[in-house]
């Protein structure tokens, strides 16, 4: 067993590389793979490249040589929490501007198990503030396991989806009870970017020398806000680019909101939605998130939406990624890395994803359907 331990202190990592080769080589199963943004920005560290090197392609060529049916990506889910979150910030928000003095304000973003668990167990009383977004690893499994599995008439049974994610909460995350169906969970296996690195050298793959290759289709497809998510401010960015067009109706001028960048462990910034200022606090770490949090409690928070990730500089620093022992510059470099995948996107706003319209109009509807709440959104627990 691997000893790696959560930088948030709350979890060991438990090592599933040897289930997941066995699921490998039995012909019976389906195994399906997606790949959280930051993985990319930071995978080819463990084969010598320079910090910072984007291996998105070479990642896709590695997971296809290893044997996995459909090499798919997380980032696609992460379309799918922006449509599912950015429509349930501007309920709360409409319905606060229209003097509902009862509605939750903040929304608190919600795909980071480590801080889910914090919550939980620090500040149960705010358990109805966070969105019931689930994250995009658990709309990924949730979505292959029905969509995807009926497309391809694979049955729930036979079709195990691995997720790579830079993470050891979200092995944790995938084992909650609330996301599994009869004992069979969304998500079978969670490796980390360093346990996908070891697959990849057992398996002999010359890792720096595969070429770049493509994600597959349907749940494959992504756009620029969806790899942001990988580094702090990259969620609320991405929800704001969503979230402003479907509000005003006007197309954003700018995509690129400065003002929600940085590495300061705690910061604010006020957008302008076409004359409506939203106030938006971002924090990474959790001692930064439990000052918001009191904030929150004493009724002196100013914001309308917030955005925790645990880990220093969001999943870029994750625990299950190479080791950077604290070094900032590592950091910087993996954060531009995802910044430059953005910009070389096509389409950059999540509700542009033609994959995820397509999604909705074949299987679910609209966001917030009864559907959608069935297969994309959870509830939090008292654990204190
Ligand atoms: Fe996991 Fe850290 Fe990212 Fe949270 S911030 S999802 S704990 S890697």
């Amino acid at each position: 067993q691997c000893v790696a331990v959560c930088p948030t202190g709350a979890l060991t990592e438990v090592d599933q590389t040897g289930a997941v080769i066995r699921a490998l080589s039995d012909p019976s199963k389906t195994v399906i793979v997606q790949t959280a943004p930051a993985v990319r920005a930071a995978l080819g560290e463990e084969f010598g490249l320079p910090a910072g090197t984007l291996v998105t392609g070479k990642m896709a060529a590695a997971l296809r040589r290893l044997g996995f049916d459909y090499v798919f990506d997380t980032d696609f889910a992460a379309d799918l929490t922006i449509m599912e979150e950015g429509t349930e910030l501007l309920g709360r928000l409409n319905k606060f501007l229209a003097g509902d003095k009862d509605v939750k304000l903040p929304i608190l973003t919600s795909c980071c198990p480590a801080w889910v668990k914090f919550f939980e167990h620090h500040f149960p009383g705010l358990k109805d503030i966070p969105s019931t977004a689930r994250s995009p690893q658990q709309m990924f499994g949730s979505i292959a396991k029905t969509y995807f599995a009926d497309k391809m008439q694979v049955k729930r049974e036979d079709l195990v989806v691995v997720s790579i994610m830079p993470c050891v909460a979200k092995k944790y995350e995938s084992s909650r009870d609330e996301f599994a169906v009869d004992g069979n969970p969304d998500v079978d296996y969670a490796l980390t970017t360093r346990e996908l690195a070891q697959i990849i050298n057992l398996a002999n793959i010359d890792f720096k020398f595969l070429p770049d290759e493509e994600f597959d289709q349907p749940m494959g497809e992504s756009t620029g806000a969806s790899v942001i998510f990988g580094t702090t401010g990259g969620v609320i960015e991405a929800a704001v680019r969503t979230a402003y067009e479907l509000q005003t109706g006007k197309t954003l001028e700018r995509l690129d909101f400065e003002e929600l960048r940085g590495m300061e462990g705690l910061r604010k910034a006020t957008i302008d939605f076409d004359g409506l200022p939203i106030n938006i606090g971002i924090a990474h770490g959790l001692g930064n998130a439990r000052k918001l949090l009191e904030e929150i409690k004493t009724g002196a928070s100013e914001f309308h939406a917030i955005e925790i990730m645990s880990c220093p500089g969001g999943c870029i620093g994750g625990g299950g990624q190479p080791y950077h022992h604290g070094d900032v510059e590592i950091l910087r470099k993996r954060q531009k890395a995802i910044y430059s995948e953005d910009q070389s996107k096509t389409i950059r706003k999540s509700h542009e994803n033609p994959y995820i319209k397509k999604l909705y109009q074949e299987f679910l509807g609209e966001p917030l359907s009864e559907k959608a709440h069935h297969l994309l959104h959870t509830e939090y627990f008292d654990r204190s």
